[in-house]
């Protein structure tokens, strides 16, 4: 979402001749998009905005910004630690930046937070980083209340765009070449609920299904689905309450729509997840998993995991170092509880020590690693379908793709009958000859 942010800003930049550089000492403005979803994100922020503060002593002219979700938590803060900020916007002002640029220009320093977004949400220019993927925001904020997490303070309350927006946008990227889209939301499984006429805002705390509901992200999906030149389908991120047998079943039905979950279960233990209010039990977790996996055995099922929230208990970490054996995920993102500002957890007084969360977090990765490392392995000598993305990062003679489970593959384009740079944008097959425990190896299997 963050990254999507910052793709906006780009474009509206460029409306007013702001052009990205890639050396900062030829700068005239640093903007920074910030996160503080985890203490560890704002640490890394302060870090920077130090040294382009040091920048600005050198060279007076130089504007710096902060949006963001730090700037949306820390508005009044920022403006009295760090005065040679000169502008500060919030999550729900990125549309406002040329203006609040042009008012900076002028020697007046500017902030402004809006708590609420615009009640319509406004088409945002955009430059892309890539060619062939694009995320298109399809529902902000959050109605739920998990009491570790900022979000919803720093995000609001969940709004969704129209489908006809959404498919206007998604239109014009197929026309421009792309062929993979990833819908965005914080709670991108409760797309399209708030839209309904019946929605009240207080009916959708702690999470909500209309019955017989006129959107949804299924049909969302279905309507994607429709727009020729797209390939591929993907949405991130769900919360498991919200995986309903109409998501499941339209994933499975509709080719384009990637068989790749990301729903973050968080923890593998009933009292913990109680006390994180995540309105879902471990069993009812095994549950969606299970429906799945019938659905399409191949699905990529993945998740966010945190450990350390306060008050578990060795036992209960370990229940979710098992629940990720038994569930076998294909990927997982880990961290350590991080005590968020105004967040219920952050108050109580069972906090884990620091050593404690780092040893569990080191013991899940290590288990994460395992897991993934041999459910990897069984995909070597077979056939995969990736979608060319571009040079591998790693080494610009190969290339790299994902496969539909998001699993990054790179490839050498050796007997290729097209030049590299034509593969880029194709689906192909590729024969996975190296596995890791994020990535693979390959060759590419070229067909006359
Ligand atoms: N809406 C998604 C998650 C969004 S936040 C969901 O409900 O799962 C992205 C991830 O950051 C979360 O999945 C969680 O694992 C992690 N996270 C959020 N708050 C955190 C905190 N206070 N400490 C550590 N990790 C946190
Ligand atoms: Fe945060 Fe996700 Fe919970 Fe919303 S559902 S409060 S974004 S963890």
């Amino acid at each position: 979402m963050n990254k999507a942010d910052s793709e906006h800003m780009l474009g509206l930049l460029d409306e007013i001749n702001y052009k990205l550089t890639e050396n900062i000492e030829n700068a005239n403005l640093v903007l920074f998009n910030t996160c503080t979803i985890r203490e560890t994100a704002n640490h890394r922020f302060y870090s920077q905005l130090g040294i382009a503060g040091n920048r600005k002593k050198q060279n007076p002219n130089l504007l710096i910004g902060v949006g963001g979700c730090v700037a949306q938590d820390k508005k009044k803060w920022l403006q009295t630690n760090f005065p040679y900020v000169d502008i500060v916007f919030g999550t729900n002002n990125i549309h406002k930046l040329p203006e609040l640029i042009q008012k900076a220009e002028t020697g007046t320093k500017v902030c402004e937070i809006e708590e609420e977004l615009p009640f319509d949400l406004p088409e945002l220019p955009v430059i892309r980083q890539t060619k062939v993927t694009a995320w298109v925001n399809v529902i902000l904020g959050c109605n739920f209340n998990c009491t570790y997490c900022i979000v919803p303070s720093v995000r609001g309350r969940e709004r969704s765009r129209t489908p006809e927006v959404i498919l206007k946008e998604i239109q014009r990227l197929a026309q421009e070449g792309f062929k993979e889209i990833t819908l965005l939301g914080q709670n991108v499984t409760a797309y399209g609920y708030d839209l309904d006429p019946n929605y009240s805002k207080e009916k959708a705390t702690f999470g909500y299904i209309p019955l017989d509901p006129q959107y949804s992200l299924a049909k969302l999906l279905r309507y994607v689905h429709d727009v020729d030149g797209i390939e591929r389908i993907r949405f991130l991120t769900g919360h498991p309450f919200h995986v309903t047998d109409e998501l499941i079943e339209t994933v499975s039905e509709l080719p384009k729509a990637c068989e790749y979950f990301h729903i973050p279960m968080q923890s593998g233990d009933d009292i913990v997840l109680k006390r994180m209010a995540r309105v879902y039990s471990v069993e009812k977790y095994k549950k969606m998993v299970e429906k799945i996996r019938i659905k399409k055995p191949n699905a990529a099922i993945t998740s966010d995991f945190i450990v350390g929230f306060p008050g578990e208990t060795q036992e209960q970490f370990l229940n979710t170092v098992k629940t990720v054996q038994e569930i076998e995920f294909d990927a997982c993102n880990t961290a350590a509880y991080s005590p968020r500002p105004d967040t219920p957890s952050a108050l109580w007084e069972n906090q884990i020590s620091e050593e404690e969360k780092n040893e569990r977090l080191r013991y899940l990765n290590s288990v994460v690693n395992e897991v993934l490392e041999r459910k990897n392995k069984k995909l070597l000598n077979s056939t995969v379908e990736v979608l060319v993305e571009g040079a591998s990062q790693r080494d610009t003679s190969k290339l790299m793709g994902r496969t539909r489970g998001n699993i990054i593959v790179n490839f050498d384009p050796v007997g290729s009958l097209h030049a590299m740079t034509d593969l880029i944008g194709q689906i192909v097959n590729i024969k996975i000859t190296k596995t890791n425990s994020w990535s693979m190896n390959g060759e590419l299997i070229i067909d006359n």
